[in-house]
């Protein structure tokens, strides 16, 4: 039996993303993960986590003492292999300050200097299959086929989703379309969620809108309300900020699909499987972070030159024209969302 320790402080879609790589290791022995404040509830009831120990890197254990916190914790686990999925020097002193014997991470990384064995970083692949590959032996670089991340909201997130759908009048299995129109990355928003919501009354399926998001999105999900209320549709249901990640992905698994920029919500998606039109902007799927649910499409200007401008997407267009979000229309989303969507 191998106790391991993954250690993964990047964003909550690369949390997600590592999920694969959990399930390849717990049945070797127990796993235990490092990961953010923000991050470590997504993994509640994840049957391949043994334990999560949150490193609150730009908070409470900024400094060396919260290393040495955190690093003691890590010890305590017993743990004899560290896959370091966060590449920063600073996650890879954590392992080698817990006495982790076997240190494993991408030959890319900063903090690759403390590893023991670096892995290639296999830039055609999926970020998923990347992250599964640390458990590959050395040399073998087979990739599984249809991997896709896993999540595992429990009652209290199904209590939660069916409060909040039946405060909106939503009735057992009447469709639902979900929309998350945010991004931390200004860039990354698509700007024409209200028309498409509007386009989706004349060319859905009848299916009622949600919008899901952060407390921060709810704005996004006034102005998609307003169209939609405009066009005579029903009220859309505006569950930005009323639910925790793991509710988002229980009202992912309720809904017949999501149109999202690439952000967090892609990836909840992935998890729960929910066919998925993503909007990519100054990014592309290419990156290793597109959609990973069985039905799935990704709408984008291709032979945009500038395409993609940043990794993550940068805060204002460097050109200033912004056309690779501008252009997409409405009617391109709207037919893309009727070619994904599940026949009832
Ligand atoms: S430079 Fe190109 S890819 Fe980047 S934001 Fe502007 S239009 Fe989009």
């Amino acid at each position: 039996m191998t106790t391991s320790a993954v250690l993964q402080t990047s964003f909550l879609g690369d949390m997600i993303l590592t999920t694969p790589l959990l399930e390849r290791l717990a049945p070797a022995g127990p796993v235990h993960v490092v990961a953010t404040p923000a991050n470590a509830p997504v993994l509640a009831n994840h049957p391949a986590v043994a334990g999560v120990i949150v490193f609150d890197k730009r908070g409470t254990d900024a400094g060396w003492r919260g290393l040495r916190r955190v690093a003691a914790a890590l010890r305590a686990t017993g743990a004899t292999r560290a896959y370091l999925a966060q590449g920063s020097l600073r996650t890879a002193s954590l392992a080698w300050l817990a006495g982790i014997r076997e240190r494993v991470g991408f030959a890319t990384s900063s903090g690759r200097m403390l590893y023991t064995r670096r892995v290639p970083y296999a830039k055609d692949q999926h970020h998923a299959v990347r992250l599964w590959q640390l458990a590959s032996p050395p040399g073998d670089s087979a990739v599984p086929a249809g991997l896709r991340p896993t999540l595992h909201p429990g009652a209290a997130e199904d209590d939660a989703v069916h409060d909040l759908l039946a405060a909106h009048g939503v009735t057992a299995g009447e469709p639902l379309v979900a929309l998350a129109p945010g991004s931390v990355w200004a860039t990354k928003r698509w700007p024409g969620y209200d028309a498409l919501a509007a386009e989706l009354l004349e060319t859905g399926g009848g299916e009622r809108l949600v919008v899901i998001g952060a407390a921060g999105d709810a704005p996004l999900a006034a102005a998609i309300a307003g169209a939609v209320a405009r066009a005579g549709g029903p009220p859309v249901i505006d569950a930005t900020g009323r639910l925790s990640l793991l509710g988002s992905a229980a009202l992912l698994a309720r809904c017949r699909l999501l149109v999202t920029n690439d952000s967090a919500p892609l990836h909840l998606a992935s998890a729960m499987n929910t066919p998925t039109v993503a909007l990519f902007g100054p990014t592309v799927p290419a990156l290793g972070f597109g959609p990973l649910a069985d039905r799935r499409a990704v709408v984008a200007k291709e032979g945009l030159a500038c395409r993609p401008c940043h990794a993550h997407g940068p805060r204002q267009c460097p050109l200033t024209h912004w056309q690779c979000m501008r252009t997409l229309t409405a009617a391109q989303v709207a037919a893309e969302v009727a070619t994904i969507l599940p026949r009832r």
